[in-house]
């Protein structure tokens, strides 16, 4: 069939480009390690960063919220299913996230991506410009491309030229949205500077936490606890599935956005609601991220990140200073990096090679990602097995 053929060609293209991803089933909990394929490998891929996915108390917590709720909700948020696990769940993350926003109400989301969605497709309307940074998540993307706001793109980590479209937009309203963290290459976003500008412009400033949720800030609170930032202007999204572990997001402003944003956001009226067991566990998530616990886990994770750039003894790759749990490695050329992501695998190593979309790191590399869960004893294993095959690439080379 014709139509079959062109898809299939078109398929052959992207895996003679080395673009075509394949998945692979994993027999186990999400953890340091899992079995792939009847092995069992060590894990540096997931966004767990805080290691509750498989946390006994987290799973405990789903097991009692099944117990309560059952399986499925059965309706959306509006119709009969909004459950009082989901309305304790948004009280306690505005609760949590109250020291950084004025008057503020959280809205849960099933996911990150309906959250960056749902955002911007409700608050970005007819009349708004909408700057969004050039490497922005897919959420936010294709938020931006729901909206029917006049769509403007300002360069990765360009406040100067952000500063110039803003002063020259004559919209009513302004949005500008960015990633905290950006996932590929693990850098964070200048936000004082970034609220500076929508505070001076009259800007919404619409932030993705994801990558930052739970991580950054010394109670967890993410990326506005990290630097101290607190505004009417700002409206927070933060992502429930990395490092709290379960899934979901949520969606933090002023009481009148999450209002409007109830009564307007296509993603979070126009789905079945989450699972109440999902929000249930989440509250046992939160505790343990506000409480000594999430403390611990994160001063653990702060450490296994010094570990391995002390371990990491690199000739010629280059470790890129990243502050979050996603930390970047650089081998040189694109296909190196797939080389080595692929004789880490056989060693018994997971380490994904990714391509950040443009920017400061427009080659594949391999991306570490951390979690409180790992042991000192698996970044030295890891840092082990880099430097060995960095030695057997280049090895008796001199590279000066
Ligand atoms: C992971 C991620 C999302 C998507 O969140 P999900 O809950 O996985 O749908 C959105 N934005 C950013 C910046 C992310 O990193």
């Amino acid at each position: 069939m014709k139509l079959i053929t062109a898809l299939e060609l078109e398929l052959q293209r992207l895996g003679r480009g080395h673009a075509r991803q394949a998945r692979r089933s994993i027999d186990s909990p999400c953890a340091p390690y899992v079995e792939v394929d009847g092995r069992t490998l060590l894990s540096f891929c997931s966004n767990d960063y805080l290691g509750l996915a498989s946390y006994p108390r987290v799973v405990q917590a789903m097991h009692d919220g099944v117990e309560r709720y059952g399986a499925g909700s059965g309706d959306s948020h509006l119709g009969s299913s909004h459950s009082n696990a989901h309305a304790l769940l948004e009280q306690k993350l505005a609760a949590f996230i109250a020291p950084h926003l004025e008057s503020p109400r959280a809205l849960y989301f099933s996911t990150g991506y309906m959250a960056g969605v749902g955002v911007l497709s409700a608050l970005a309307g007819r009349d708004v410009d909408l700057f969004s940074e050039s490497l922005n998540h897919a959420a936010l993307i294709d938020g931006a491309r729901l909206s029917r706001a006049a769509l403007k793109i300002f360069p990765h980590g360009d406040m100067d030229e952000l500063a110039r479209m803003l002063a020259a937009s004559n919209a009513a309203i302004k949005v500008v949205v960015t990633d905290s963290v950006f996932g590929a290459d693990g850098d964070i976003a200048p936000l004082p500077e970034l609220l500076r500008l929508c505070e001076q412009h009259g800007a919404w400033l619409v932030v993705d936490d994801a990558h930052g949720f739970g991580v950054l800030g010394e109670n967890g609170r993410g990326v506005l606890e990290h630097f101290g930032l607190r505004s009417p202007y700002l409206v927070y999204i933060g992502t429930l599935g990395k490092a709290a572990g379960v899934s979901g997001a949520f969606v933090a402003a002023h009481e009148t956005v999450i209002e409007w944003l109830v009564q307007h956001s296509r993603p979070y009226i126009y789905t079945t609601a989450t699972a109440p067991a999902l929000a249930h566990a989440l509250l046992t998530s939160i505790d343990i991220i506000a409480g000594e616990e999430g403390a611990a886990r994160r001063a653990h994770l702060r450490q296994l990140i010094a570990l391995l750039r002390t371990q990491l003894n690199l000739q010629r790759w280059r470790l890129v200073p990243a502050e979050t749990a996603i930390q970047p490695l650089v081998t040189g050329s694109s296909e190196e990096a797939q080389e080595t992501a692929a004789r880490l695998y056989e060693q018994g190593f997971w380490v994904p090679a990714v391509r950040s979309p443009a920017g400061a790191m427009d080659l594949t590399h391999l991306r570490i990602g951390l979690s409180a869960a790992h042991t000192n004893e698996d970044i030295a294993q890891l840092a082990a097995a880099l430097c060995s095959l960095e030695q057997s690439r280049h090895g008796g080379r001199k590279d000066k």
